[in-house]
């Protein structure tokens, strides 16, 4: 490809759930697509996925995150999709062009229309000695466990309550790590009960209004010390534990990963609950730029599953607008996806995810009949 400018129907950034769940729906209706991801291999988190996923029956719950993981690699080779790994695209240009990277050389493609599914990127926390090696996010950590075989750490600190916090402590462990303290902020843990449960059992102390205050070390993280907070959210140091860890792992919050939206001069909204700075888009997914889509964390951090969901709907909008699709027949497959992900975002976890969605549509709204390819 290097030199000429190829064009392909649709082109699929990230081969995560939803991207790859994008590039399948797509493809089934015949279009041309090309996915590209950064890795090695395809999947996004699902191969770091290894304890059995959360969410209805209907969403695969019970089945690890990998094996949802191949299934969706067995549809995209049965429908044709071409995955471009260690690929990263660097750049968008005006006429829905990429700038791509591998690993022997830069070229540009044309694509008719573009999916963003690129993830999201862990938020880090600031403290004295946050920059010494010894200090990474909690994916990060997870990568290196069950990717690479490697252990990030042997006496860990684990910053954040959530799920990932939780379950990312519960397979440091399974890997022979110890977790000296989970600390969490909150006065409460984010996360789900089944999850704290299994390292209550395993004997981590889960300290609540708890933070870091700092990590100390020559080359690398040796000490660390947490406080509890006051009630005024500032460290009460007179109460302060000094842990002889050599990694602190941050698991505070990942936010959209959205920075070809911003080239392309995509609108954003601010909704801290799923996680900070949002590309406007409406319920087909498309984004200010009607020629951009948006699927997954991307779009607002939620889970695989819905982020699975949100790329069907992406890939079967992308075909319809290319005419590999009737409108009549896209419309009862978006009822149905659309039905899935209300489904989804009900309970005391999913409520709050689908008022922020009906405020990104609604704010969308200002911007109908003004959306314009780039
Ligand atoms: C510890 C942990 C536990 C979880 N447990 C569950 C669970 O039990 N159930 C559940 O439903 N969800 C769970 N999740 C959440 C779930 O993994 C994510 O919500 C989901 O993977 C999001 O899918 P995605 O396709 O949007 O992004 P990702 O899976 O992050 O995929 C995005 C892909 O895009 C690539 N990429 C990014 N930028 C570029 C670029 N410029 N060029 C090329 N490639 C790029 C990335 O490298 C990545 O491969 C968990 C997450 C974590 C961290």
């Amino acid at each position: 490809m290097a030199g000429k400018k190829v064009k392909t129907d649709v082109a699929v950034i990230g081969a995560g759930p939803a991207g790859l769940a994008a590039a399948i729906e797509a493809a089934s209706c015949g279009a041309r697509v090309w996915v590209f991801d950064e890795n090695l291999k395809p999947g996004g988190q699902l191969f770091k996925q290894i304890h059995r996923f959360f969410g209805s029956r209907e969403h695969q719950a019970g089945i690890r995150g990998f094996q949802i993981g191949q299934k969706l690699l067995q549809e995209t080779k049965e429908n044709g999709v071409k995955v471009f790994l260690e690929s990263v695209v660097w750049g968008y240009f005006p006429g829905n062009e990429l700038g791509i990277a591998d690993k022997e050389r830069l070229y540009t493609i044309k694509a008719k229309k573009i999916i963003v599914a690129t993830g999201a990127s862990e938020n880090p926390l600031h403290f004295p000695g946050w920059t010494l090696p010894g200090v990474m996010g909690a994916g990060a950590a997870q990568t290196m466990m069950n990717l690479h075989r490697i252990l990030p750490g042997r006496k860990i600190v684990m910053v954040g309550g959530g799920n990932v916090g939780l379950i990312v402590s519960y397979q440091l462990l399974q890997a022979g790590a110890e977790i000296l303290a989970l600390v969490e902020a909150l006065p409460h843990l984010g996360g789900y009960q089944v999850h704290a449960a299994k390292i209550r059992r395993q004997g981590v102390p889960i300290l609540t209004s708890h933070t870091v205050v700092e990590a100390t070390g020559k080359n690398s993280v040796e000490k660390v010390v947490i406080a509890p907070l006051t009630p005024d959210w500032k460290p009460d140091l007179s109460r302060k534990q000094t842990l002889p860890a050599d990694l602190v792992c941050l698991a505070v919050g990942l936010r959209p990963e959205a920075d070809l939206l911003s080239m392309a001069n995509c609108e954003f909204t601010y909704l801290p609950n799923l996680g900070g700075f949002i590309p406007l888009h409406n319920e087909n997914m498309e984004t200010t730029n009607s020629d951009l889509l948006v699927a997954g964390d991307t779009a607002g951090v939620e889970e695989a599953s819905s982020a699975m969901e949100e790329g069907r709907l992406a890939g079967i909008c992308a075909a319809m607008s290319l005419g590999f699709l009737k409108s009549k027949e896209a419309k009862e497959r978006k009822r149905e996806i659309m039905n899935r992900l209300e489904a989804l975002r009900k309970g005391p976890f999913g409520e709050d995810r689908q008022k922020a969605k009906e405020k990104i549509w609604k704010e969308y709204e200002k911007y109908e009949g003004k959306v314009n390819s780039r």
